[in-house]
């Protein structure tokens, strides 16, 4: 377990970092290791990858982050056991609790405290990691996730007795699922709690089990979930759906349901915050005299006028054509950014029409190289 590296190292951010330098930290670390675009070493990248999401699911979390930053990698070691389950998987959250157990079970010995609670508990959060294209994740979705998960058995209802017969209340411990021992020690009186070993701490004993769940009371089960998700997510937003999780057991209420989303690269667009980014190629003729073009944007094509003598690398704004804000109302902006291109192959007439464009500029063909050699000259004096 010591193995691990720091997270803050991991996503390559100083202990100090925002929630929003985290954040951000994240979506590019996300998007270059993704396993989809490192196709020639795709199990490195996975690796890379969960190791990156771990780091997140950790320092996102305020009270998780606190935790980590006083304990280490030693806070959560005792509850997250299983895998962290590959992309598009599952995996739990292991739930907290432990520590408190391990400390009476020194005290007490033997299994003291620390196996089974016996109250009511809730059941562990789910992990759904989901990607998304571009576009949906611009203007959200509803849709249906399979979520497997473990459910009360709806035969049983979750008591884990045959239909028509009921779980009886243990008489060793009278449902309490807990046996006291007093003992007279050097110390003084001492109550030692033990888990009933009659119905190992379940309270309820089962007479004929129920032949669905085996008298388990839960059943897995792949649960199709409705979920909305609403315009504006990107990469590492991360949506809570109360209750969909795990059963919880003996009566305590279900866990939640988390999505994790991963936007998907788009062809055209690139995304900064809530602005949409677009490359647009125009010929140099285009460029020097002007001209009206088509433009791709998340609404479909518009037409923007490029302007006479446009320079490459200029940025042309489309108001509220960008991605709708995930909180408030309102949009981000599309930026066209121009790149003119130089033509490569050219006939006979062509270059010549060049060149006689060049005789007709005569000196001022390209003023501004002219000033760029100037500069050049006032600098090293040749
Ligand atoms: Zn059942
Ligand atoms: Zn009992």
């Amino acid at each position: 377990m010591s193995s691990k590296r720091d997270y803050y190292e991991v996503l390559g951010v100083a202990k100090s970092a925002s929630d929003d330098e985290i954040k951000k930290a994240f979506r590019k670390l996300a998007r270059q290791y993704h396993p989809d675009v490192n196709r020639d070493d795709p199990k490195a990248a996975e690796a890379k990858f969960k190791e990156i999401n771990e780091a997140y699911e950790v320092l996102s979390d305020t009270e998780r982050r606190r935790q980590y930053d006083q304990f280490g990698h030693a806070a959560f070691d005792a509850a997250s056991g299983g895998g962290q389950g590959g992309f598009g998987g599952f995996g739990g959250f292991g739930g907290g609790a432990g520590g408190f157990g391990d400390i009476f079970d020194m005290f007490f010995g033997q299994a003291g405290f620390g196996g089974r609670p016996t109250g009511p508990e809730r059941g562990a959060d789910l992990r759904y990691d989901m990607e998304l294209p571009f576009e949906q994740a611009a203007f959200g979705l509803e849709t249906e996730i399979q979520v497997p998960r473990t459910e009360d058995c709806p035969a049983c209802h979750g008591s884990g007795a045959a239909p028509g017969t009921h779980p009886e209340t243990c008489p060793n411990c009278r449902g309490t699922g807990q046996t006291q021992v007093v003992q007279n020690t050097p110390f003084g009186r001492m109550v030692n709690v033990k888990t009933c070993d009659r119905c190992r701490g379940e309270g309820k004993i089962v007479h004929t089990p129920c032949p669905e769940c085996s008298g388990r009371g839960k059943v897995r089960q792949r649960r199709r979930i409705k979920i909305k998700i609403p315009p504006g997510v990107d990469t590492g937003s991360r949506l809570r759906v109360a209750h969909e999780g795990e059963a919880g057991a003996r009566g305590g209420p279900p866990g939640d349901l988390y999505v994790y989303i991963f936007v998907k690269a788009h062809k055209l667009f690139t995304r900064e915050n809530d602005d949409v980014i677009c490359e647009v190629p125009i010929s140099i003729v285009q460029a020097a005299l002007g001209d009206e073009i088509e433009v791709p944007t998340l609404d479909g094509q518009v037409q923007v006028r490029i302007p006479e003598g446009t320079q490459s690398g200029t940025t042309l704004r489309l108001k509220d054509k960008g991605i709708p804000h995930l909180r408030g109302h309102g949009r981000g902006d599309q930026h066209i950014r121009i790149k003119v291109v130089t033509p490569k192959k050219l006939n006979d007439r062509q270059r010549e029409l060049l060149r006689e464009f060049a005789r007709l500029g005569g000196e001022d063909v390209n003023p501004e190289e002219k000033g760029f050699f100037k500069k050049v000259k006032d600098a090293f004096g040749v």
